[in-house]
């Protein structure tokens, strides 16, 4: 079966007035960066519905495999073409329901005629399709109300089309829509998957990592691209920026006492990452933190880290179980990639028994007597930028002055 063209339903973009606009070329912006390889795809979007397009039919197939990864579609169908004879049509109505399993399955025909000149009603091409499908597949029984599928018989001007299978969409908004955020993506689980869900949110990401060589390896920072490049297939390229962080974790062993070094840890991340998301105009911070998972993740615990900024930051998965957590990361296929063994930044200088209590005036208190300042000027200077897909570098930020 050769399928011409995908019909795209839009469903949350149901949205008032001017946005509407806005969303559906958002829309068709990234479903055509999804399938810019894809060399005879051709995209057109309406205010209701969109329409893809290929001449060569097995990237139609393509297309219907990347589309579960577009946000913003609610569903779509594939649609088979034909010219505009009785003989064709309903040979093709025969292609069409050989692809499905019919056994006590219940249908009906809804025809559309958009050409008026065409020689049958609406209603009489419903009568004739359906009868024609009965008669072919004695198993069909014919229902109005509820049916388990619909055939949809389409006579445009150029053809008749036909379609019957519906597939659910990923929901959520366009990515880009919504803003753009930075997401703090270690090699953990649960980042990519906090990042995972802003972006079905519609917001475009850049991700920051901290990296504390030698302590932490290359190969960790690897995984962090790799991570980065995986969920990309959900948008557009995210630029990952790494932060030298080894200075500032030795200033802090040394200077902090050992019960708060993770609550200044997360702070001076927290700094860094605010300089990062003010350079680049990005709207908002994200992390992967969720209630109680670890000591630095108690309400106290983040009433003190979100104490440095007054920036938005967006916690996803904040009310999530560890368990729903790693079934999303499997479900979007980050999970093989975060358990791979390599250290991070943090697990390396977490002390034995960090407070899960932090109070803020302490924190800031010992805080204050370290001049940190200069090292986070440095450690952002000298980050490196790494678009995800492309793996290249892109510059280290004097480069791009
Ligand atoms: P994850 O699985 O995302 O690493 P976690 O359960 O290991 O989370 P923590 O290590 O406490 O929890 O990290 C909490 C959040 O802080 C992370 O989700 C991430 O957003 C951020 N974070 C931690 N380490 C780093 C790092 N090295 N670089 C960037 N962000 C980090
Ligand atoms: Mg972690």
């Amino acid at each position: 079966m050769k399928w011409n063209e995908i019909l795209v339903r839009y469903g949350e973009l149901s949205l008032k007035g001017r946005n509407r606009n806005l969303f559906v070329q958002r829309l068709r912006k990234n479903v055509k960066f999804q399938t810019k390889d894809l060399e005879t795809v051709s995209v057109h979007a309406e205010r209701d519905r969109m329409f893809i397009r290929a001449e060569d039919e097995s990237e139609i197939e393509e297309v219907l495999q990347r589309l579960q990864h577009v946000f913003g579609i609610h569903s779509y169908s594939p649609i088979a073409r034909t010219e505009r004879t009785d003989e064709a049509i309903e040979k093709l109505v025969l292609d069409v329901l050989s692809m499905k399993d019919l056994t006590g399955k219940t249908f009906k025909v809804e025809a559309k005629r958009a050409d008026k000149t065409y020689g049958k009603t609406s209603q009489q091409i419903q009568q004739w399709i359906g009868a024609h499908a009965l008669r072919n597949y004695p198993e069909l029984t014919a229902q109005m109300k509820n049916p388990d599928f619909v055939l949809h018989v389409d006579i445009r001007r150029d053809a008749a089309y036909i379609s019957s299978e519906v597939y659910k969409g990923p929901g959520g908004f366009p990515v880009g829509s919504s803003g753009r955020s930075l997401l703090m993506l270690s090699g953990g689980i649960d980042s990519p998957v906090a990042g995972y869900y802003m972006m079905k949110r519609g917001v475009a990401l850049e991700a920051i990592h901290f990296a504390s060589p030698p302590y932490t390896s290359d190969l960790a920072k690897e995984k962090v691209l790799d991570l980065a490049e995986h969920l990309s297939k959900f948008g557009p390229t995210i630029k990952v920026h790494v932060i030298p962080f080894t200075k500032i974790q030795k200033l802090i062993d040394e200077k902090i006492p050992a019960n708060l070094t993770m609550t200044v840890t997360r702070r001076l991340m927290m700094r860094i990452a605010d300089r990062v998301r003010e350079e680049r105009g990005l709207l908002g911070i994200v992390t992967g933190e969720s209630i109680g998972q670890v000591a630095s993740q108690t309400l106290e615990s983040m009433t003190a880290i979100n104490a440095v900024t007054a920036t938005p930051i967006i916690r996803p998965l904040v009310t999530f179980d560890k368990s729903e957590i790693i079934e999303t990361s499997e479900h979007i296929g980050t999970y093989d990639i975060s358990i791979r063994p390599y250290e991070d930044c943090c697990t390396i200088f977490t002390p034995a028994n960090p407070t899960t209590k932090p109070r803020l005036d302490k924190v800031e208190h010992f805080e204050g007597q370290v001049d940190f300042e200069e090292l986070i000027t440095e450690a952002v200077n000298e980050r490196e930028v790494v678009i995800s897909t492309k793996r290249e570098k892109v510059a280290s930020f004097s480069e791009l002055l």
